[in-house]
C-alpha cells in the first residue's frame, strides 16, 4: 500500500499574516487525519513563518522551485540546502508554469532533482502534457520522454526517494479536471516508465499525485482510482476549509 500525499502549491500568494491566519484556522482542521502525508508550499518569503506556525503538526513545508547549484553568485536563486536550512523537506520541481514560463526544461528538472536529492528534500517531479499534445496523441510520448529525461536520470536509490505528480497542463488552473480514468491512464504509462527503467518494485513504491483542477467535490472519484496516490492541488489549497476537505476525504 502506497501511503496517500495531499500537497498544496500556493504558487505567488499569501503575505506573512495570510500565512499565519491560515495555519492557525488550517491545522485543527486536519490534526486527526493520519491516513496521509500533508504538505504546503508557500511562496519562498513565507516559508519561515509556514515551518513556524506548522512545527509540531502533522503539516510538511514544501518549497515550490530550486535551483541546481549549491551556492554562488546566482542573483534571485535559492538553493537546496538553503531550503532545507530554512525546515523544508519537499521541493516542488519542473512545475509546468515553470517550464512555459521561466525557461524550465527536463534538463534543468534533472539536474535541480538531484540536488534536491543531495540536501535531502523529497523532491515532487512534475511532468504532464500541453492540450496540443493531447489532441495530436502525443501523450503517451511526451511522458515517457519527461520520465526518462529527468527522474530517468536518477540512480535506483535516488529514483526510490522521490514524488512524481502527474500534471496534464491543460487541467492546471482551468477548472478542467481529468477524468478519473484519464488520470490512471496516465499514472499507468509513468509507472510502466519507472518498470522498465528501474524495477518492478521501484514502480510499485513510486507515489504519483494527480494534479489539475482538484477540488473538495472531484477528490473522491480521483482517489478511488488504485493507480492515484494522492493529489498536488494550486487554487483549493488556498482556502484552509477547502484543503482540510480535501485531505480529509477518504
Ligand atoms: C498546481 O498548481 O499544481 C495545480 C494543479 O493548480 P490547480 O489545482 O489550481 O489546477
Amino acid at each position: 500500500m502506497r501511503r496517500r500525499v495531499i500537497a498544496g502549491n500556493w504558487k505567488m500568494f499569501k503575505v506573512l499574516s495570510e500565512t499565519r491566519a491560515f495555519f492557525s484556522a488550517f491545522l485543527p482542521m486536519v490534526a486527526n487525519a493520519k491516513h496521509c502525508d500533508i504538505v504546503i508550499a508557500p511562496p519562498f518569503t513565507a516559508i519561515s513563518a509556514a515551518v513556524q506556525s506548522a512545527k509540531g503538526s502533522n503539516v510538511a513545508i514544501s518549497g515550490q522551485d530550486v535551483f541546481w547549484e549549491e551556492e554562488g553568485a546566482f542573483t534571485g536563486e535559492i538553493s537546496a540546502p538553503m531550503l532545507a536550512d530554512a525546515g523544508c523537506r519537499f521541493v516542488i520541481i519542473g512545475h509546468s508554469e515553470r517550464r512555459q514560463f521561466f525557461g524550465e526544461t527536463d534538463e534543468s528538472v534533472a539536474k535541480k532533482t538531484k540536488t534536491a536529492l543531495a540536501a535531502g528534500l523529497t523532491p515532487v517531479v512534475c511532468v504532464g502534457e500541453t492540450l496540443a499534445q493531447r489532441e495530436t496523441g502525443q501523450t503517451k510520448s511526451v511522458l515517457q520522454k519527461q520520465f526518462l529525461s529527468a527522474p530517468g536520470s536518477l540512480t535506483p536509490e535516488e529514483f526510490s526517494r522521490i514524488l512524481l505528480a502527474y500534471e496534464p497542463v491543460w487541467a492546471i488552473g482551468t477548472g478542467k479536471t481529468a477524468t478519473p480514468e484519464t488520470a490512471a491512464d496516465a499514472h499507468r504509462v509513468l509507472r510502466q516508465c519507472a518498470a522498465q527503467r528501474f524495477s518492478a518494485a521501484h514502480a510499485s513504491a513510486l507515489r504519483i499525485l494527480y494534479g489539475g483542477s482538484v477540488k473538495p467535490d472531484n477528490i473522491k472519484g480521483l482517489m478511488a482510482q488504485e493507480e492515484l496516490d494522492g493529489a498536488l492541488v494550486g487554487g483549493a489549497s488556498l482556502d484552509p476549509k477547502w484543503f482540510a476537505a480535501i485531505v480529509n476525504t477518504k
